[in-house]
């Protein structure tokens, strides 16, 4: 039985890998239902989510009043495009403009074009605001960046996989290393419009920086008139233990870039927020999207950030996440060389004694648990917050048995 079983998942795979381009190297899992932390796969075995699509489910599968408002709006209006106001965009604006203490919101769809919408703003302000010299705008990225996958922002990543044959690439990024203000210091002349940075690089392996880089760079941004563009499409909207990552260190960039969890896992959803003198640069015309402030996923991201607003998922994750971090260190001599870990969201580095990323991934799927490798050597955990410490418990057990298997 189990056989006949088995071939349902193996079937699909087959049909998915002749079929599908192969731009992904997915785990061998199915998966065809999904509640809260659980999804089950077309065999119906159980497996914990401790990827949530890389922070997109912040609030787990299915989250009963974000799917509310996503059937309300359904039945009611899903799409006008621009040409027309519709009802629900402006309440979103409205609660994430306040949410980040800002002023105006640009809404996109996915996290790339909110990036691609940052460098755009970061130009126009340099031009307009700043007096940069026409064309000569320069933006600062950091070493070992991920901010999604269009071919101007492949062109500035390090990753060769990323970047490698995607060129010609865009010219205007100049490269410092992650974690590193003085460089960013050194690197700024009159031509530098902004510094783009994850406050915590996620791709890279949940690298959090040293103390205090945060606010240097917060500090060198004003000084030189250049602005702070924070992408917290994975960091934010409650990962770390508070809304944004940069709140870590009390810092509050000119411009947030959001994506993943504001669709609150049914729709891509993703945001540009900045204050009125920054984001009020661009002209009708200038910029845009059709789906872009659609009525259904602004529908549901008013209600992802109406449930942020408590603080109560934040307040969780960190609880959470120092009761992880307790359990992971414990594993560091057995099989895991060092553990990186901001509230929900952990890197764990594992001895190539004991197998690749992917290897230990996979072990981990048989047991039950869905983790994703990254970098060949790290495994990301990033589950629902709205995981149990119970659950979060027997997850790291799994991997105590991989790892001395
Ligand atoms: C995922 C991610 C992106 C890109 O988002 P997409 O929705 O996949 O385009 C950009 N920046 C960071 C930090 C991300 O984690």
């Amino acid at each position: 039985m189990s056989t006949a079983v088995d071939d349902i998942g193996a079937r699909l795979i087959a049909d998915e890998s002749a079929h599908v381009a192969h731009n992904y190297h997915p785990l061998p899992v199915v998966v065809s239902r999904a509640e809260g932390v659980w999804v089950t796969d077309v065999e119906g075995k159980r497996y914990l989510d401790l990827l949530s699509a890389y922070s997109a489910l912040n609030f787990g599968h299915g989250h009963p009043a974000l799917l509310a408002a996503a059937r309300e709006q359904l039945d009611r209006l899903t799409l006008t495009s621009r040409a027309y106001h519709n009802d629900r965009l402006g309440p979103f604006a409205t609660a994430l403009a306040q949410l980040c203490g800002k002023d105006l919101v640009l809404p996109m769809n996915t996290g790339a074009e909110a990036v691609e919408t940052g460098i755009k703003v970061a130009r126009a302000w340099g031009y307009r605001t700043k007096g940069i010299a026409p064309d000569a705008a320069t933006i600062i990225v950091a070493n070992g960046n991920f901010h999604g996958r269009t071919t101007t922002i492949v062109g500035f990543s390090d990753d060769p996989v990323a970047h490698d044959d995607f060129g010609p690439y865009a010219p205007g990024f100049v490269h410092v290393p992650y974690g590193d203000a003085d460089a960013i210091a050194a690197a700024i002349d009159e031509n530098t419009a902004a510094v783009l940075l994850e406050p915590i690089q996620g791709e890279a392996g949940v690298v959090v920086p040293p103390d205090g880089f945060l606010r240097r760079v917060r500090e060198i941004c004003t000084e030189n008139d250049v602005l702070f563009i924070a992408d917290e499409i994975q960091s934010g909207l409650g990962r770390v233990g508070e809304t944004f990552a940069c709140d870590r260190e009390g810092v509050v960039p000119d411009v947030y870039l959001l994506g993943k969890a504001l669709g609150g896992g049914i729709l891509p959803l993703s945001a540009v927020v900045a204050d009125e003198d920054v984001l009020g640069v661009i002209r009708p015309g200038e910029h845009g999207s059709t789906f872009g402030g659609n009525p259904l996923a602004t529908a549901v991201g008013l209600r992802v950030v109406e449930m942020l607003a408590s603080g109560e998922f934040q307040t969780r994750a960190k609880a959470l996440g120092e009761h992880l971090e307790v359990n992971l260190r414990s594993l560091i001599g057995t099989g895991v060389t060092a553990v990186r870990i901001a509230g929900l969201w952990a890197g764990v580095d594992i001895d190539p004694a004991y197998g690749t990323g992917r290897e230990i991934a996979e072990k981990m799927l048989a047991r039950g648990v869905l983790v994703k490798d990254t970098h060949g050597q790290t495994i990301r955990i990033a589950p629902p917050l709205t995981i149990r410490a119970t659950e979060l418990d027997w997850a790291v057990e799994q991997l105590r048995h991989v790892l001395t298997a």
